[in-house]
């Protein structure tokens, strides 16, 4: 089979010259599900340059990578991009097509499930692989209160936007053989949209919670804006730190939208995790559960977070997390 053939491929996200973390996240997967099948991985780079870009990702998994260069791609824009990785697909016809379910993923991905005709299953935590090459998505359904595995059976390509923090990239090798196909598009369309500026998702100057290696996670338990405010004390415990908050605390503004954990928030997956006063709800539970080491500290001793929890302790916020603190600077 030519490598071009029957593929998985991989959309690159690119942020500030970088590819981000999803793309070889869902290389890495994408890679995995391939080899069961004995089919190939491709990744579609649409960037200003290669910029040494393709090389990394052969190195991280993918057996051909499509470049689309050019000046008009430096920055991310919906109708080029969509353009580009349509013409692609109706030339090399894959198998599927993974997205980062980022905020440009959320946005790319259904516009090139529309103009293939094809469907999408979008914001999945789950891919599979099943019989026949087909691909098993798994996404939360009915408001998060149900995972629903969905397989497109008669649709190619397969389409879907995967969270990030979800799957664990390759390790690179230097070594691994591939191939780089430089695209032109056949077709240009002129953009209508114009960039005046560009703002980035405010998290106070802070890390953002993505990047952080411990979290320090707060719910509507803690009453009010002012006592929220002692995770800021436990988060500066801790080197890459962060702080996050359920749905509840972002609504009661304790805390940024950036920074929320969950279905409608972001997938993290921190090396420790504290949810203080969360409940454990499934949208909740869903951005955190794969954290190395989750602690809980609830009053509720049956509170739903006590069964993804490493560790729990059953006791009010604001006594147990002052005396955390003070444990954790003694230690
Ligand atoms: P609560 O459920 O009110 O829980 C508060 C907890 O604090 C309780 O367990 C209580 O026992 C404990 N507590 C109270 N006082 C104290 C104290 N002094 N000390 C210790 N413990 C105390 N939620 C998210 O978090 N992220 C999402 O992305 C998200 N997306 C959603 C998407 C959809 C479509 C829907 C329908 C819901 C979504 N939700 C999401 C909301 C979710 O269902 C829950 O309502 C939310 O997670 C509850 O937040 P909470 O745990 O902070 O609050």
């Amino acid at each position: 089979m030519a490598k071009t053939e029957n593929a998985i491929w991989v959309v690159a996200q690119l942020e500030n010259g970088e590819t981000l973390g999803v793309t070889y996240e869902l290389l890495g997967q994408a890679r995995r599900l391939a080899d069961t099948v004995g089919q190939n991985t491709a990744v579609v780079l649409i960037a200003r340059e290669n910029n040494g870009h393709a090389e990394k990702l052969i190195a991280q998994g993918a057996d051909v990578v499509y470049t689309v260069l050019g000046e008009e791609y430096a920055d991310y824009n919906v109708e080029l991009y969509t353009n580009a990785i349509c013409e692609l697909a109706q030339e090399y016809k894959p198998n599927g097509i993974m997205f980062g379910a980022t905020i440009d993923g959320r946005d790319l991905a259904p516009r090139v499930a529309a103009r293939l005709k094809t469907g999408l299953c979008a914001d999945c935590t789950e891919v599979e692989m099943g019989e026949n090459g087909l691909l098993k998505w798994t996404r939360p359904a009915l408001g998060g209160n149900l995972m629903g595995t969905i397989v497109c059976s008669d649709i190619r390509p397969q389409m879907g936007s995967v969270r990030p923090k979800i799957f664990a990239p390759m390790e690179p090798d230097s070594g691994r053989q591939g191939e780089v196909i430089n695209y032109t598009v056949k077709n240009k369309v002129e953009s209508k949209v114009e960039i005046l500026k560009k703002e980035p998702l405010s998290t106070g100057g802070k890390l953002k919670i993505e990047d952080a290696e411990v979290i320090c996670a707060g719910g509507r338990g803690f009453g009010d804006g002012e006592r929220f405010k002692v995770l800021e004390d436990l988060a500066a415990l801790f080197e890459k730190s962060a702080i996050a908050g359920s749905r509840a605390a972002v609504d009661e503004k304790w805390v940024d939208h950036a920074s929320q954990v969950g279905q409608s928030g972001k997938t993290v997956a921190p090396k420790l995790y504290f949810a203080c006063a969360v409940s454990g709800a499934l949208q909740h539970v869903s951005g955190m559960k794969e954290s190395e080491v989750i602690v809980a500290i609830n009053k509720d001793e049956n509170a739903p977070i006590f069964e993804v929890a490493h560790y729990g302790l059953v006791g009010d916020v604001h006594v147990v997390i002052p005396k955390l603190i003070e444990k954790i600077k003694a230690y």
